[in-house]
């Protein structure tokens, strides 16, 4: 029986991109996934993710963002494919708004960052200047913006085709619509079970499942995460749809103003082609819990998407119109204080996982990859510190 280098379980976002580097590296890898990615069962559909560069959720995430806008210009290159437009993303906050993503003064956060990391930026300092620039937005008296200039769309599912060719050519063996069902850890390596009574051995495995990551660690670790069904609308432009074309409009976050105690957001993006696909824009729901294998994925036109017109999208986009051109669920793998959980598994040293969902991941997937490569092949991640992301220190966020 072969005995690889490494195998990675799951061929997502983060898991494609560390098969890349390690077949880069010269490692001899195994990728599998239960499915053939890009799919839309995971978290890595619905056309585009936004990535920015000043990071609201944290200014240790900046480097991740960074980088990997630098390795999607390098898989752009080698492939031919747009990945990555850079049109902006504007972050518009209340006065009373400051949580997003879970995270304290977010938008404090994107402006820390920005000087930091010197990363180009624009503010908007009332309604009046945003309405100025950007009228389609219905901003209230109050509300100020930040328009971080190195952020923009990533067309997430060529983002995972592009990564798993390059994979391929780097001489990656990847085996789809394979599902690992046990993972197993010795003093010699690490067994791999799959569901057509396949077995392979490898020295380390990198677990990237993503929204089936928590069956496969320990119970004292799976307990902190919580997988949700998420929405994804493209909502009718009726009318001025100029307004919504990438020259015009950036991508977008709202932090909307506080209702009834309540935090809530909603983000968004440019218009994609021809007006009559509508424009993608949605909010985040934070629960119930959800099983990925029982995951409804009807949206209802009445509970879900009236709902969602009249509550966040009418009265701040007044030129979308209350019918959903379309509609996709998706999951969010959430962390307390939407942090990312990368780590050894407490049980082996030779099992590494890396839970980057909650909701931002996608835009870090390429760096992230790299640097678990490294931290796979070398010992070490070189080009960015994954050590902000480790279990000691998610344990201090839970302790905060
Ligand atoms: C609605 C929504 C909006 C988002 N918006 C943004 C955004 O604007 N910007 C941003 O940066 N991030 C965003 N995110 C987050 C981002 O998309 C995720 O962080 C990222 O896609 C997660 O990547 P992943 O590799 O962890 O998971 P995935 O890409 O889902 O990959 C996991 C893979 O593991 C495979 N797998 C699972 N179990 C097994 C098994 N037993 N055997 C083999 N394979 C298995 C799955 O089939 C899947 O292909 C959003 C997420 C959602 C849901």
């Amino acid at each position: 029986m072969t005995k690889y280098d490494v195998i990675v379980v799951g061929l997502g976002a983060v898991g494609g991109a560390a098969t890349y580097h390690l077949a880069k590296s010269g490692a001899k890898v195994l990728g599998i996934d239960r499915f053939s990615p890009p799919h839309k069962q995971g978290s890595s559909h619905g056309d585009t993710r936004i990535t920015r560069a000043a990071i609201g959720e944290g200014v240790e995430y900046s480097e991740l963002a960074l980088r990997s806008h630098t390795l999607w210009r390098d898989m752009e290159a080698l492939t031919g494919e747009t990945l990555f437009r850079r049109n902006g993303c504007l972050t518009i906050s209340g006065a009373d708004a400051v949580v997003m993503h879970d995270v304290d003064a977010f938008f404090v956060n994107v402006d820390t960052a920005a000087k930091r990391f010197a990363i180009p930026t624009r503010t908007f300092e009332d309604a009046a200047a945003i309405k100025t620039r950007y009228p389609q937005f219905a901003v209230q008296p109050g509300d100020k913006a930040i328009l971080d200039e190195d952020a923009g769309v990533l067309y997430v599912e060529r983002c995972i085709t592009a990564t798993l060719e390059l994979a391929t050519q780097a001489g990656a063996q990847l085996l789809r619509d394979t599902q690992v069902l046990q993972i197993e850890p010795s003093g010699s390596g690490v067994a791999v079970a799959t569901g057509d009574n396949q077995r392979f051995t490898a020295d380390r495995v990198l677990i990237a499942a993503g929204a089936w990551l928590p069956q496969f660690v320990a119970a004292e670790l799976s307990r902190h995460f919580t997988v949700t069904r998420q929405v994804l609308y493209w909502f009718e432009i009726k009318s001025n749809p100029e307004r919504f074309r990438p020259e015009n409009c950036p991508v977008f976050i709202w932090q909307l103003p506080r209702r009834n105690g309540v935090e809530s957001s909603i983000y968004g993006f440019p218009l994609e082609g021809d007006a009559g696909n509508g424009l993608k824009v949605t909010h985040e729901e934070s629960g119930p819990a959800t099983d990925p294998d029982q995951v409804d994925r009807n949206v209802d036109p009445v509970t879900e998407t009236a709902r969602t017109y009249r509550t966040y999208i009418e009265p701040f986009l007044p030129d979308l119109g209350p019918r959903a051109v379309r509609t996709a669920t998706c999951l969010y793998t959430r962390v307390d204080r939407s942090r990312f959980v990368i780590d050894h598994d407490p049980r082996s040293e030779r099992v590494l996982f890396a839970s980057p969902c909650s909701g931002h991941g996608f835009k870090h997937s390429a760096a992230l990859g790299e640097a678990l490569a490294e931290q796979l092949t070398l010992g070490q991640s070189q080009h960015v510190d994954l050590t902000p992301f480790r279990l000691e220190r998610l344990k201090e966020y839970l302790r905060a």
